[in-house]
């Protein structure tokens, strides 16, 4: 190869780095026969371009889009695989065919209130009104934040990919979803599963005013940062009163992570576990 060759690779590669490029589109042909010739003739990229050399590379124009062709004799780094998430632990769900909350009278006339109810926007996208199910005569009384596809779809509370954590923790302290009542702030799913808004909680919450006066629980486990705030109004860290005990109107309040949250974070689980100890221990004393 003449060096006149070399010098314009050299020059034609570096007007293509002055011009910003970090990667030249060549026919794979081009690019192939390129990358021999600078192999064969030793030409190094670091001899012209001041910048680390693997910025540049040659991406063939035809599909499908390959890896581009680095132009340094450097072996690409080998790809290491993101690590396996735990396991976690499902439990199924339990066909509870009707509620058992339907047994109670007053209860049943509250959720064919809450049927007709239009008070807030969220009532135009609903598929079903998820009212609440379980025992209505239980001391232990699960509030989550509101209703999100499947539960939407089912009109029960808790039936997805969470409530299946949810019916986990409670078989690991001996109960079934048929000992609780589960209900949540709102009775009508918000779209594509945001949080609830201020307003919503404002226009909804006395349905479940009416459902805790009903069920009157000893103890509340409220499920994340919204039905706490909304019970206890604290705002402070999540995690700092998690598995506390806290007071509404005479009522055991024990905060815990929101069982969809296990399924991003499976190591607050451990943590979890320890709070079900706690609404275990607080059971067994009513
Ligand atoms: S979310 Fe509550 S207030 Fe809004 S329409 Fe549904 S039941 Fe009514």
């Amino acid at each position: 190869m003449s060096s006149d060759l070399k010098n314009v690779i050299y020059e034609w590669l570096m007007n293509e780095r002055l011009l910003g490029k970090t990667t030249i589109k060549l026919d794979s042909k081009i690019a192939a026969n390129l990358i021999k010739i600078m192999k064969n003739e030793s030409i190094s990229l670091a001899d012209t371009n001041p910048r680390p050399t693997n910025i540049y590379s040659v991406k063939p124009e035809t599909k499908p889009a390959s890896p581009s062709t680095p132009l340094t004799d450097k072996k690409p780094k080998p790809h290491i695989a993101s690590p396996t998430p735990p396991e976690k632990k499902y439990v199924p769900i339990p066909k509870i065919n009707p509620p058992l909350s339907n047994d109670n009278p007053e209860l049943a006339e509250c959720s064919k209130s809450v049927m007709q109810c239009t008070d807030c926007e969220l009532h135009k996208g609903r598929k079903n009104i998820v009212f609440g199910e379980g025992d209505s005569k239980s001391k232990l009384m699960f509030i989550g934040e509101a209703p999100g596809a499947e539960e939407d779809s089912t009109g029960r509370p808790f039936v997805g990919s969470a409530g299946k954590v949810l019916t986990g923790l409670l078989a690991d302290i001996g109960l079934k979803r048929e000992n609780v009542y589960i209900a949540n702030i709102l009775k009508c799913r918000p779209p594509a599963n945001r949080d609830p808004l201020p307003n919503e909680i404002a226009v909804c919450h006395h349905w479940l005013d009416k459902q805790i006066e009903i069920i009157k629980p000893k103890i509340i486990c409220s499920l994340g940062r919204h039905s706490t705030h909304f019970l206890l109004g604290l705002e402070i860290p999540f995690n700092k009163i998690r598995g506390n005990i806290y007071d509404y109107k005479g009522i055991k309040v024990v905060p815990i992570f929101h069982p969809a949250a296990l399924l991003y974070h499976p190591a607050w689980r451990v943590d979890t576990e320890k709070d079900f100890q706690t609404l275990k221990k607080l059971y067994g004393e009513q």
